[in-house]
């Protein structure tokens, strides 16, 4: 047996807070439950978390856009945010502020559990143990442990954005419409829409600083040259 994975849900309506306790522990995962903001930044600092499951809609003083804010600014770790139906901003604001993926409410427990396990595997992984650190200029891609460097310096990357990026460094020299980026590196099964690709691109091409050679083409979607 390994050491337990740590998962906190973070959500203030109690039914959806208990089915999601229920159904992460039936997984084995130990679940750390949080209604408030304030609160689930404590829990942040004091445990060891592998994955947060984070409301939008959070009472108090920091909503869930403002909690992860917070938690982007010292972490990487993976983030799913829950976003009401109609809040379109919020998807996006969530992306922008470094959450890894959004399940829009109501969701099916099944669904999400699903996306929890999918994006722990990725991370948890040891990927491609044999792997040689992919160089492109000035950045480097270490697939083994999935860190990126810009001239030397360590870059933080989300989940997604070090997933998207690989994919890209894999297939370079190929335009990719969206629809084969949110395949290769979202999934068939998602159910998310193009500008989750559109955000986490402007995520790399912000973290890089103008160094990632990669063209939008018009109508298409994205090249890395
Ligand atoms: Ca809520």
């Amino acid at each position: 047996m390994g050491e337990s994975i740590s998962v906190m849900v973070v959500e203030d309506d109690p039914s959806i807070a208990d089915l999601l306790n229920s159904y992460l522990s039936k997984e084995g995962y130990r679940v750390l439950l949080a209604s408030q903001g304030k609160r689930a930044l404590e829990l942040f600092r004091q445990e060891k978390l592998s994955l947060i499951v984070l409301d939008v809609g959070l009472p108090g003083d920091l909503d869930g856009l403002e909690v992860c804010k917070a938690i982007r600014q010292t972490s990487q770790v993976p983030i799913i945010m829950l976003t009401a139906r109609d809040s379109e901003i919020d998807k996006v604001l969530g992306l922008e502020l470094g959450a890894d993926d959004y399940v829009t409410k109501p969701f099916s427990p099944r669904e999400l559990t699903s996306r929890v396990k999918a994006i722990l595997r990725r991370s948890t992984q040891s990927a491609e143990p044999s792997a040689e650190p992919i160089r492109l200029g000035e950045i480097q891609l270490d697939l083994k442990t999935r860190e990126v460097f810009l001239q030397g310096e360590p870059i933080p990357m989300t989940v997604r954005e070090f997933d998207l990026l690989s994919y890209l460094f894999r297939n370079r020299r190929l335009a990719l419409n969206r629809r084969q980026l949110l395949d290769g590196v979202w999934g068939v099964d998602w159910y998310g829409d193009d500008r989750t690709v559109d955000v986490h691109v402007r995520q790399l091409r912000r973290k890089l600083k103008g160094h990632l050679p990669l063209t939008t083409v018009w109508g298409v979607g994205y090249r890395l040259d």
